[in-house]
């Protein structure tokens, strides 16, 4: 274990701290978790190993359930504009049909445009 926090990936503030297995930015509010390589940013693939990035085109691949409606997000869907975050819902996107919702990584496919 190191003493030295590594800076907010938000706003860079070096004031973080820890609390449980989450580093915490007083500044911007942002919390992360502190678990792995801290230099290496984390990477966040789909269902088959593609590594996503903000602003990908992903398509759904299985059905997906949308907590607390009666919606579904069906297989195929095609998501623009991805934005990764951390958390177990892995993607923040806008879905068509549904609105803004998370998403998890292992349940998308990157789609090539
Ligand atoms: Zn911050």
């Amino acid at each position: 274990m190191s003493d030295t926090l590594p800076p907010c990936p938000e706003c860079n503030s070096s004031f973080t701290y820890e609390m449980d297995a989450l580093l915490i930015c007083p500044e911007c509010g942002h919390e992360w978790s502190a678990s792995g390589d801290a230099d290496a940013p984390a990477e966040v693939r789909d269902a088959v190993g593609n590594v996503l990035n903000d602003g990908d085109t992903v398509t759904v691949i299985k059905d997906l359930k949308v907590k607390g409606s009666s919606s579904v997000v069906k297989v195929g869907t095609k998501v623009r504009g991805i934005r990764l975050v951390d958390g177990d819902h892995d993607i923040d996107c806008k879905v068509p049909g549904i609105g803004q919702m998370g998403l998890k990584s292992q349940f998308v496919k990157k789609v090539s445009e």
